[in-house]
C-alpha cells in the first residue's frame, strides 16, 4: 500500500524546460537574451519588423512543470527530473528521460551526467539487504539510432535489428548489456559509448545532431542458479528478469527534422527520419497522457524501440533545452511549442 501511494506521487509525464546561458560567441556578437524565467513559466521576446520596417517585439508566454534558468546546475537538473523516478524502478516502472531541442541548446550537456547520477543512486539501493537478497542487479546498454538504423555504441558500432516476440516485447537482437556493480564502471561505459557516437573525432556537433543516443539502465532479478556474467547478449540471456528500467535519450537536433529539402540526398533521408521520429514521439507521449489504450509507437524506429516503455507502468520526463539568444528565437519557439503540445 505504502509503496504504491509513493509511486503514484510521481507524475506520469513531466515536462521541464532548461535554458542555457549565452555563450562566448553570442556575447561577442552582443546578442540579446530574449528568454526570461519566472518560477515555472517563461517569456520569449520575439524581435519582429512591421511592413514599414519599424522594429517591435512580440511576447510569448509558456508554463511547464518546471523551468530551469541558466544558473541551475546539472545536479539540480537531476534532482528535479530523474531522482523522483528512481524508487519507482524497483516497482516495475519503465521510465524514459528525453532531451529535446535544437543543436547547441544543451541536450548533451544536460543528458550526459544523468545516467551516472542515476546509477549512483541505483547501486546504493541495490546494496540494501532487501534488494541484495533478492538478487537484483543493474545492467547497462547504450545504442544509437542513425538514419533509422540501430548501432551498438558499446560493441564497435555493430549494426542491430529489432524483433518483436510473441508477447509483443521488443528486443534488439545482439545488443550487448553489461552488468554494472559500481559507478566507476558505469562512467567508463558512458565515456566509451559517447566516443563511439557518430560525431567523428572532431567533437563537432554536426553528426551527433542527426542521431538519437539511448542509454538504458535496467534492474533485473536473477534466479539462484545462474551466476552473473559480465557480458551478456540480451536475447540469449535467461539470467535475469527485468524489474524496471530507465532510458536516457539524447535526441537528434530538433532543427534536423527540417532538413527535408536539402540538396544532399542522404541529408534529406535523415531529416525525414528525424522529423518522423520526433512527431511519433510527441504522439506517443500525448497518447500516454490521455491514458489511451492504443499508443501509436509504430510511427518510427525510435518509438518502436521504446515500445515497452510506453505501456503499463511508465514514467516520462521531457527536458526541453533552449538557447537564450535572439538569433535562435524561431527554434526556441518551436521547441517550446513542441513541449507545450506534449503536456
Ligand atoms: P546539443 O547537444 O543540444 O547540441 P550541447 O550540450 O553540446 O548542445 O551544448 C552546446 C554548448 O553549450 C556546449 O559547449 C556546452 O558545454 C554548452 N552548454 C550547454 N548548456 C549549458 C549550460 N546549462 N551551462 C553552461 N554551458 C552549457
Ligand atoms: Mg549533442
Amino acid at each position: 500500500k505504502e509503496s504504491s501511494s509513493k509511486e503514484n506521487n510521481v507524475a506520469k509525464i513531466k515536462v521541464v524546460v532548461r535554458k542555457r546561458p549565452l555563450n562566448k560567441k553570442e556575447l561577442a556578437r552582443k546578442e540579446d537574451d530574449i528568454v526570461t524565467v519566472y518560477d515555472n513559466a517563461l517569456t520569449v521576446l520575439e524581435p519582429k519588423l512591421k511592413v514599414d520596417l519599424t522594429a517591435y517585439v512580440e511576447k510569448h508566454e509558456f508554463c511547464f512543470d518546471a523551468v530551469l534558468d541558466e544558473r541551475v546546475t546539472n545536479d539540480e537538473v537531476y534532482r528535479v527530473t530523474v531522482e523522483p523516478i528512481i524508487p519507482t524502478i524497483f516497482q516495475r516502472t519503465k521510465a524514459t528521460c528525453f532531451a529535446y531541442g535544437q543543436t547547441g541548446s544543451g541536450k548533451t550537456f544536460t543528458m550526459q551526467p544523468l545516467p551516472l547520477r542515476a546509477a549512483e543512486d541505483l547501486v546504493r539501493l541495490l546494496r540494501q539487504p532487501v534488494y541484495h537478497n533478492q538478487r537484483f542487479k543493474l545492467w547497462l546498454s547504450f545504442f544509437e539510432i542513425y538514419g533509422g538504423k540501430l548501432f551498438d555504441l558499446l560493441s564497435e558500432r555493430k549494426k542491430l535489428c529489432m524483433r518483436e516476440d510473441g508477447r509483443q516485447q521488443v528486443c534488439i537482437v545482439g545488443l550487448q548489456e553489461f552488468e554494472v556493480s559500481d559507478v566507476q564502471i558505469v562512467k567508463e561505459y558512458i565515456e566509451r559509448g559517447n566516443a563511439a557516437r557518430s560525431t567523428g573525432s572532431t567533437g563537432a556537433n554536426e553528426e551527433s545532431s542527426r542521431s538519437h543516443a539511448i542509454l538504458q539502465l535496467a534492474v533485473k532479478k536473477h534466479s539462484e542458479v545462474k551466476d552473473s556474467r559480465r557480458n551478456n547478449d540480451v536475447n540469449e540471456s535467461k539470467s535475469g528478469k527485468v524489474v524496471g528500467k530507465i532510458s536516457f535519450i539524447d535526441l537528434a537536433g530538433s532543427e534536423r527534422g527540417a532538413d527535408t529539402t536539402d540538396n544532399d540526398r542522404q541529408t534529406r533521408i535523415e531529416g525525414a527520419e528525424i522529423n518522423k521520429s520526433l512527431l511519433a514521439l510527441k504522439e506517443c507521449i500525448r497518447a500516454l497522457d490521455n491514458d489511451q489504450i492504443h499508443i501509436p509507437f509504430r510511427g518510427s524506429k525510435l518509438t518502436e524501440v521504446l515500445r515497452d516503455s510506453f505501456v503499463g507502468n511508465s514514467r516520462t520526463v521531457m527536458i526541453s533545452c533552449i538557447s537564450p539568444n535572439a538569433g535562435s528565437c524561431e527554434h526556441t519557439l518551436n521547441t517550446l511549442r513542441y513541449a507545450d503540445r506534449v503536456k
